[in-house]
């Protein structure tokens, strides 16, 4: 490896609760559920712990809440061995948590409250610069709010900071003010929500892109699911095909690829080596259940790059 990636997530932080059972109550009636499960999420968690494991030096900037997730979710960033110094505790608010039904199809239904994701403001980007200032990247995604993720990429270009933009999930918002960040990552949904241009194939995704370009984005890359990912940029266009592998859960797949692009950009891998790679690392996290738990430490996903042979 050339050198550690330092990589500083400006984002949410969630509490994912999920409940597994055979019926959904009715309302007025109170029914047993089968089993449950407490996991940490949130895309901006998500894309933290990914870059942690892929061996970047990490830094999260959030809130959580003044509850019994406030805690729990800070010491499962120190367990990763993220800095959590820029994750403070608002008062008055729950954490952000993420109530999920199961059913036994797997058919879910979920209430996410953002509850101190949006109380994340500007002001906490400005409190944390003495950290943001020694990444080489800033990630940010849509879970805080947009006024926070403008003003982050403001500094981010002052900075000259490496920034990325991952607009999930996707919203109304205002090219302009993210025309200064150096990629825009959405996917095919939300890459068809922000434009107006529905994404099923690659020739969509490369009008697209196109669009995006015209508006002012400096580099896009749009996240093709099974198909890989389409970049574009002033230098040209081209799709960065995915590896196939047997997927199980592809939850969390989007954070894994962005997570891990971000640290392979800040090694000085060359860009469509970095966007093969992160492919790869994603569609591996497709293969395990769960999101953080689907993720692959840096040794391993080394064999399997070494395996998969680098298709350059
Ligand atoms: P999201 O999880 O945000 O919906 P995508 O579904 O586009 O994002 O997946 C992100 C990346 O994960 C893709 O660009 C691809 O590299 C990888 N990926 C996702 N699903 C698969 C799959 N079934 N097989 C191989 N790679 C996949």
């Amino acid at each position: 490896m050339a050198k550690q990636s330092l990589i500083a997530v400006v984002g949410s932080a969630n509490v994912d609760l999920t409940t597994f059972n055979d019926v959904f109550p009715r309302p007025g009636e109170t029914i047993f559920g089968r089993s449950f499960d407490l996991g940490f999420g949130g895309k901006g968690a998500n894309q933290a712990v990914a870059a942690r494991l892929c061996g970047a030096s990490v830094g999260m900037v959030a809130k959580v809440g003044n509850d019994l997730f406030g805690p729990a979710t800070i010491k499962n960033f120190e367990s990763f061995g993220i800095d959590a110094t820029n994750v403070g505790i608002a008062k008055g608010v729950s954490s952000g948590v993420a109530p999920v039904f199961v059913e036994p199809s797997g058919q879910n239904r979920i209430i996410v409250v953002k509850g101190a994701n949006d109380a994340l403001v500007p002001e906490d980007v400005d409190a944390a610069a003495p950290l943001l200032r020694k990444a080489d990247t800033i990630v940010l995604q849509f879970e805080i709010p947009l006024r926070t993720v403008y003003h982050a990429v403001q500094f981010a270009r002052a900075n000259g900071i490496r920034c990325i933009v991952n607009p999930a999930p996707a919203q109304p918002v205002d090219l302009q003010k993210l025309c200064a960040a150096d990629y825009f990552i959405p996917n095919e949904s939300e890459a068809e929500a922000i434009t107006g241009i529905p994404v099923h194939t690659v020739d969509d995704a490369k009008k697209c892109a196109e669009y995006l370009l015209g508006k002012g984005l400096r580099r896009v890359v749009i996240t093709l699911g099974a198909r890989g990912c389409f970049v574009a940029g002033a230098d040209g266009a081209g799709l960065i095909p995915a590896f196939k592998v047997q997927s199980v859960d592809t939850t969390g797949a989007g954070d894994a690829f962005i997570g891990s692009f971000a640290v392979f950009l800040g090694e000085g891998i060359p860009e469509k080596e970095a966007l093969l790679r992160a492919n790869l690392y994603a569609a591996l996290s497709t293969t395990k259940v769960g999101t953080q738990k689907s993720f692959l430490r840096r040794a391993e996903f080394e064999k399997d790059w070494q395996n998969c042979g680098k298709r350059l």
